[in-house]
């Protein structure tokens, strides 16, 4: 077994987690790996980033399918006895202008954003080793969409007692608000992107709760980040930071020196604690 570090990054074959595995290849002292659902994207991220003299390694990561990550989680139980840096980055959203009915575009963003992510952390939280980093990429869109919630919404996810198990039905029970057209009434926003980084940054507050209470003495750190508006596939070439820019909060994150003992449970944008 390898006692080098090591660092995952989601979805990273392009745009914002891309460009975090580029960082982190330059500033993390171990092994740092770009994900992708598709191999052959992977490994021409790889390639890409091998040109500019960096050493990526890469293992394939679908968050949308459990076996894919129990493969990448035994992998790296296996080979490095666990995690040191996790970066939850992969995510979609369904262009504006998309026609896809809005329970359609409700359930697929779900899926990924906050289903994924949710799984990706069920089954890699347990093996994150001691002053390990944990970054989930959310959004500003989340404080947005929370601020279009009913009242009774936004203090569920402002709570500091929320289980995991209360947000998965919440966000649950979005997605079939929107099948039945009624969740307009039951006080959710018509954003289903936002909803679903509701989730993350819900879902992060309480993972880093369940830290203190079950593992107060590792020192891991675990929190929820926007990037900021970027130039990629998703944000378009309008954007106003370029990916590297995007990227520098997600790594400042990540890279956290083992002596700090926060930000912890928090919601960042430009390496600043947001109030949520
Ligand atoms: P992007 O360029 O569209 O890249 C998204 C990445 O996620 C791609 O590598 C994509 O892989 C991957 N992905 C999607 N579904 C996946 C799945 N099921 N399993 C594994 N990987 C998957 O988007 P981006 O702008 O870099 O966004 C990165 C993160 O930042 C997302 O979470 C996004 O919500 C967040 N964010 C972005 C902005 C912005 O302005 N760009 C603002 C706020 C937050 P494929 O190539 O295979 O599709």
């Amino acid at each position: 077994m390898s006692n080098v570090p090591v660092a995952v990054v989601t979805g990273s074959n392009k745009g914002i987690g891309f460009a975090i595995v580029r960082a982190l290849c330059k500033q993390f002292p171990g092994d740092v790996y770009l994900t992708a659902r598709d191999p052959g994207r992977g490994q021409e991220a790889v390639a890409k980033l091998q040109e500019e003299g960096l050493r990526p390694l890469f293992h394939q990561l679908d968050i949308d399918d459990l076996q894919s990550i129990r493969a990448l989680r035994d992998f790296l139980k296996e080979k490095y006895g666990g995690l040191n840096v996790l970066v939850n980055n992969a995510g979609i959203a369904f262009k504006v202008h998309d026609t896809a009915p809005f329970a359609v575009q409700a359930e697929v963003t779900l899926k990924t954003n906050f289903f994924g992510t949710k799984n990706v952390c069920t089954e890699l939280l347990p093996l994150m080793k001691p002053y390990g980093k944990v970054v989930n990429v959310s959004s500003m869109a989340s404080s947005s969409a929370l601020g279009g919630c009913s009242r009774e919404l936004q203090q569920k996810f402002r709570s500091d007692t929320i289980t995991e198990d209360e947000l998965v039905e919440l966000m649950t029970k979005f997605v079939e608000d929107t099948k039945k057209s009624v969740h307009e009434k039951e006080g959710w926003p018509t954003t289903a992107y936002g909803v679903s980084k509701i989730g993350v940054t819900v879902l992060s507050r309480i993972q880093a709760r369940m830290l203190n209470e079950k593992r107060k003495g590792d020192h891991i750190l675990l929190n929820a980040c926007c990037p900021g508006w970027v130039r990629t596939d998703m944000a378009g070439p309008k954007a106003t930071k370029s990916p590297d820019e995007g990227a520098e909060t997600p790594v400042y994150l990540a890279l956290l020196p083992s002596d700090a003992d926060g930000p912890h449970g928090q919601f960042l944008s430009n390496k600043t604690v947001r109030t949520w």
